[in-house]
Parts: structure tokens; sequence; C-alpha cells
């Protein structure tokens, strides 16, 4: 029966729509709990999982979001969820591309685990989604669970919202996510005497995780920038010197906030004028300013050296850039100051009574971040054998390029890095050799650093993780097997 009828909706009813609202973390991990206990459901890692709550909840609001992922499922790629049925995966990071990641795994049949050394996602920054995220995030239910998702001509989203869509969509599919736990290493598997070999498995952080028994045979590092798991060399690229500020303001979404324009990236080279005027006015020196209306206020910008020193954010000139935004050398109050007035200056000061949101710790969610560095992995994967025991290990996300926020980049390169690690592992659960898979996997991350929305093929509703769908003429054997042998690592590590 349903609401359409007139029926007042059941137990299992509300404990879904409460799951599908869910505005926290440990909230929607809770509503889920609740939610398998209800229909006596076991989570169990797989999408097989997927199909027995969905014949348990037939109802309208459901049945919406099923005919979504039913669609998404009945792909090709995943061979009806078969591809990758015999492979465990453990997945570190629940950031975007961690849990997208997770998402494309799940449909490929693959046994997922997440872990996510946090508790909260409190990230109230705003990210730009290029056309193909907007349309894979609408393919897989986002607006079922948040309204507002890239509504008009919106083309961005809070990260906390992200993570909490495909959170939500990934626990749908199976997909096992532990909070409060992190990755700390690799266990190598040991020989036994009798000719067996044991698995390979993570050292977690607590230890006493029952998950520090998981045996898995593909690990998918999604940790961010800061993290790159053994046996990974990382390449940095200097450029010029470049101080990124990012701030929040209460959103309370009233008529005037609705009517200022957002600004979805004034470059210097494109309005000369705008940054000649705010410099004169402010003493505010900028080489580009973004603005985004979300959850928050949200400003992303590149602030001059000189102008910090002027305004005194910065205390003393330093020559290194590490010195010179260290906590010691910023003045936290000079540094809230500049930030509100670039957001006033750069929206005529039609934000009435502009008032700094909280961050995680509950202070005012300002940073300043260094970008004069870039860092990108060397490579994509690479496979360790240990007594015959092999583990594939792919890179995803800000661990395998870092984005530079004002551009934008992170989440588009970020999800495209997703759907290339799952064919990699598809390829790999397919029997393929390994060099093959990692040299294929090699060819394709060539390709990453140089994608735009402009230089990518057209047709975003045909993407799927065949990187032919998505990426011009791409060469998939531009580099060859005899050329990653160096990714083959065979025993420990040095
Ligand atoms: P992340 O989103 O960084 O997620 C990595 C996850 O892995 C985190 O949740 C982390 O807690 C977890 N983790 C790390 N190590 C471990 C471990 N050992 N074990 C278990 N879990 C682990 N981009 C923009 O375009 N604009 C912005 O304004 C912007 N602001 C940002 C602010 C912050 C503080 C950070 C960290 C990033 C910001 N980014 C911004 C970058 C953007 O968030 C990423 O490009 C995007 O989220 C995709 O990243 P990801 O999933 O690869 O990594």
């Amino acid at each position: 029966m349903s609401q359409q009828d007139g029926e007042q909706p059941n137990q299992s009813h509300s404990l879904f729509d409460a799951f599908l609202h869910a505005k926290q973390c440990k909230e929607v991990l809770g509503r889920f709990e609740e939610l398998c206990s209800h229909l006596s459901l076991e989570h169990t890692g797989q999408i097989d999982f997927y199909h027995k709550l969905k014949s348990s909840l037939n109802y309208w609001s459901a049945k919406a979001l099923w005919t979504k992922l039913d669609k998404k499922a009945g792909h090709r790629d995943y061979d009806q969820g078969k591809a990758c049925s015999n492979t465990k995966c453990l997945i570190i990071g629940a950031g975007p591309c961690g849990l997208r990641s997770a998402i494309e795994l799940a449909f490929l049949g693959a046994h997922v685990v997440v872990v996510e050394k946090r508790e909260v996602f409190s990230r109230n920054n705003v990210l730009h989604l290029w056309p193909f995220t907007i349309q894979d995030l609408r393919a897989l239910g986002a607006k079922k669970f948040y309204g507002r998702f890239c509504t008009g001509s919106l083309d961005h989203i809070s990260i906390r919202q992200l993570q909490l869509i495909l959170l939500k969509v990934a626990l749908l599919l199976g997909v096992h996510i532990h909070i409060g736990v992190q990755f700390k290493g690799l266990v190598l598997p040991a020989a036994h005497s009798h000719g067996q070999v044991n698995g390979w498995r993570a050292v977690l952080h607590p230890g006493s995780s029952p998950l520090s028994q998981y045996k898995f045979d593909v690990l998918i590092s999604a940790g961010g920038g800061r993290f790159v798991p053994e046996g990974f060399k990382r390449k940095e690229t200097r450029g010029k010197l470049a101080i990124g500020i990012t701030t929040n303001f209460i959103n309370s979404h009233s008529r005037t906030e609705v009517e200022v324009a957002e600004i979805s990236g004034v470059a210097r080279i494109y309005n000369q004028k705008f940054f000649q005027n705010l410099y004169n006015k402010t003493g505010i020196d900028l080489e580009n300013i973004v603005y985004y209306k979300d959850d928050t206020h949200y400003f992303v910008m590149t602030a001059k050296k000189h102008s910090l020193l002027k305004k005194g954010v910065i205390l003393n000139d330093k020559l290194d850039v590490e010195s010179l935004l260290s906590p010691e050398n910023v003045n936290q109050e000079a540094l809230l100051a500049y930030a509100k007035e670039a957001a006033n200056f750069s929206t005529n000061y039609q934000l009435p009574n502009l008032q700094f949101a909280l961050n995680h710790r509950h202070h005012p969610d300002v940073d300043m971040f260094d970008f004069t560095c870039m860092s990108r992995a060397d490579n994509a994967a690479l496979v360790r054998d240990c007594n015959g025991a092999k583990l594939l290990i792919g890179l995803v996300g800000d661990c395998l390029v870092e984005p530079f926020w004002p551009l934008g980049t992170g989440v588009g390169r970020g999800f495209l890095a997703a759907f290339d690690a799952a064919w990699m592992v598809k390829r790999w659960a397919s029997g393929a050799s390994p060099l093959d898979v990692l040299a294929e996997r090699e060819s394709i991350y060539q390709r990453l650093s140089q994608t735009s929305p402009d230089n990518m093929n057209k047709n975003v509703n045909q993407y799927s993780i065949d990187p032919t769908t998505r990426y011009p003429n791409i060469n998939l054997q531009a580099i060859k097997a005899s050329q990653v042998h160096n990714l083959y690592v065979k025993g420990d590590i040095d």
C-alpha cells in the first residue's frame, strides 16, 4: 500500500525517510542501522544487500530512488554486479573521492569497506562541480537526499553535503563504512608451513577494531592531500607564491541574500578594474576571488603577500612559506577582518551583517593556505606481491593530484580518477596480467592533469568507468607493460 493511497506511512517508511534526510555523518549511520535492524537485514558489504533492501522497501518515495540506482546498476560495465564479485576492497578515507570510488566498486559487485579517521563531516567549503559531476550525482539520486542539489544554474556544493549524499548512496549499495578508524599501514601476508598464505590486512587505530582481521586484495587510498601510502612517491611543483584564503559566513537565505550575485571566478587578468578598485579602497590586493552561495556564503581568494603584510595579517616577512604562514606569524583578528572586507567589497556591500559561520573547532571559519607547492603522485597504482598474495593499490582524489581550490579542479579530476580506479579494479578482477593492468592505469593517468570540461567528451550522459567514454582519443596502451616493472613490488618495501 502506498502513501498516495492515503495510508499512514509505516515505520519502515519513516525510518527510511529519516535516513534520507539525516544531516550529520553519525546520524546517517545511526538511522541506517535502525532501518536495517527494523527490516532484519544484514549489511553484507556487497550489492546483494541493495537488492534485498529494495524488495523490503517498495513504497513510492523509495521506488523513485531505486529506479535511478537500478538504471546505474544495469550498465553493461558492471556485468550485473558480477564483474568483481570475488574482489575484496579496503578504501582509506570517506572524503568525496573515497566514497565515490566505493560506490563504483559496489556496483561492480566487490565487497567494499571504507575506513574514515574522523567522526564528523564538518567542511563548509564549497566545491565547484563540472557538468559531468552534476550529471553523475543526479543519476545517483542526489536530489532525493538533498533537495537543493544544483537547482537552477547552480554548479557547486559544500564538501560536507557532498559527503553526506555519497555516504547514503554507498550505504544503500551495501558498502561497510567505519568512522573513527584510522589506517596506519599494511600487514604483510605470512606464509604458513603448510603452504597456505594469509591475505593482506591493515594496521588500524584503534587496534581493537574487528576490521583488523579483514583480508582484502585491493586497497584504494583516498586519504586526501597529506596522505600517501608506502611505496608511492610524490612530485612537488613549485609555482609562484600563492596564498589562498577561504571563509564562510552564515547564510540565512533571506530575500536580500538570495538576490546577491555569485562570483564564479573573477581572475585578475579578466577584470583588472575590479581588483584595482579593491586595492585602492581597501588595501586588499588579490589575484582572484570566487563567491558561492550554498549552506553558507563561501569565498575563496588568492591574496598577495604585500597586502597581507600591510594589513597586519602576516606579521613578519619570511622567505620560506611555511614560516610565513605559521600560526605565530599570523594575526587571526586581522585575517578575519581582511576576509570580511574582501567579501563585502566583492559583493558590493549587499550582504547585510556578514557573520562568520563556525568551523568544527567552533571558531570563525576562516583559513589561510599555501598553494605555492602543489604535489601529485608519480604513479596512480602499484601491485605488491608477498609470498604470492597480490595486492593492487590505487590512489584517487587529492592523494593522487592536489587541486588548486580557486580553480575548483578537485572533485572534477577526483571523480575521474575514482572511475579510472574502478576500471582498473574491474580489469584486475577479470584476470588481466598485473603489468597490463598497471600499464593501462598509467596510460590513463597521463591524461588526468590536463583534463577540463572543455577537452573531455561532450556527451556526459554516456560517461562510465570505461575511460574511452570520457577521454577523447585516449590510447590505453600509451605506456607498455615493459615500462612498469618498477610498479610490481615483491616482498617488503625497502
Ligand atoms: P578529502 O576530501 O581530503 O578526504 C580524505 C578523507 O580521508 C578525510 O575525510 C580524512 O579524514 C580521511 N583520512 C585521511 N587519512 C586517513 C587515514 N590514515 N585513515 C582513515 N581516514 C583517513 N577544494 C576546493 O575546491 N575548495 C575549497 O575551498 C576546499 N577546501 C578544503 C578545505 C580543507 C580543510 C580540505 C582538507 C580540503 C579542501 N578542498 C577544497 C579540497 C577538496 O575537499 C577535495 O579536492 C575533495 O574533497 C576531494 O578530496 P578527497 O576525497 O580526495 O580527499
